[in-house]
């Protein structure tokens, strides 16, 4: 938790700062009052869309007209946002099985995905699993270098195939080692080739085909990293992809660089799809799951 809250400095000093100079500014909860709530909000991008909700609802809650300090109206708009986010009712962990779980990773280049890999077979060979890592990113030679690089610092294995290889061929013997060998995790790593989507989208179906006909009910999650420093643009990139194939969840990478934390908001809230995972830094230890209460109140501080 410690790392969480220093990681959200950067974000905090750019929505808290905001936030609390609205607050200091504070005479009474008139007209002027909510437009600046509103502003602030657009600013740290939470999105227009979902600022102009919050504040209307703000605007019907009788108990912020009672509200005397800058304390007691900011627990009321952090207790609105945190409702925001149970309204989903999404769940925020991944979907872990007894057996062996499937992860399939998807997201365009350089937003962390393989970053995010690397620090998730760490977790979970932490733990005692046996984790295995699918190099199904064969676009690039890079790419499947990264992973196996990842997999050397996780001690996970890594099943590649030369640059050029069919991705569903290498998902294919992934899929076939898990389970003849007993792995409890694995992790896919997929080319996210956003600009040509009729081939995403058919590489993408042909995996996840390979996938269901060895293991009926995987992939167990489909995981799209978003860099959180890209702000709106992250959400942009979220709907092309939930076009090419259902997203269960984010993995909001980069937070620690990033003064857009509202974009969690934006992005629970505009897509219905939970963030999974939080990428604090570089380092294989820089991940943790996703607590909204707990990013809520560390926005705020
Ligand atoms: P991919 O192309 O999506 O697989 O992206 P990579 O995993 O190669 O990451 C791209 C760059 O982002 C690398 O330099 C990573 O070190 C960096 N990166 C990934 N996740 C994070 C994070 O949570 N915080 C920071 N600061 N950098 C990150």
């Amino acid at each position: 938790e410690a790392k969480y809250e220093a990681s959200l400095k950067k974000t905090r000093s750019s929505f808290g700062e905001r936030f609390n100079a609205f607050l200091a500014n504070f005479r009474s909860v008139d007209e002027d009052f909510f437009e600046d709530l509103e502003e602030t909000l657009i600013m740290s991008d939470v999105g227009v869309e979902l600022a102009m909700a919050i504040t209307e609802e703000l605007r019907g809650e009788a108990r912020l007209a009672k509200a005397k300090s800058q304390d007691a109206l900011r627990a009321l708009i952090v207790e609105k946002i945190v409702d925001k986010f149970d309204e989903e009712q999404l769940p925020s962990e991944l979907n872990l099985q007894e057996g062996l779980s499937i992860f399939l990773f998807v997201g365009v280049n350089g937003v962390g995905k393989t970053t995010t890999i690397g620090k998730l077979a760490s977790r979970y060979k932490k733990e005692g699993k046996k984790v295995l890592l699918a190099a199904a990113d064969t676009f690039r030679a890079g790419a499947i270098d990264q992973l196996v690089e990842w997999g050397n610092r996780s001690a996970a294995e890594v099943v590649t195939k030369p640059a050029g290889s069919d991705p569903a061929s290498v998902v294919f013997d992934a899929v076939q080692k898990a389970k003849a060998e007993g792995y409890d995790v694995l992790l896919v790593d997929t080319a996210g080739r956003l600009q040509n989507k009729d081939n995403l989208m058919k590489e993408l179906e042909k995996i996840g085909k390979i996938i269901k006909r060895e293991v009926p009910e995987a992939p167990h999650d489909t995981i799209l990293a978003l860099d959180a420093t890209t702000g709106q643009n992250a959400i942009q990139q979220a709907k092309e992809f939930s076009a090419v194939t259902p997203i269960t969840g984010i993995a909001l990478t980069k937070l620690d660089g990033s003064a857009k934390g509202g974009i969690v908001l934006s992005i629970v809230q505009s897509l219905k799809i939970p963030v999974k995972l939080v990428g604090l830094g570089e380092k294989i230890e820089d991940l943790t799951d996703f607590d909204e209460e707990y990013f809520v109140k560390g926005l705020f501080k």
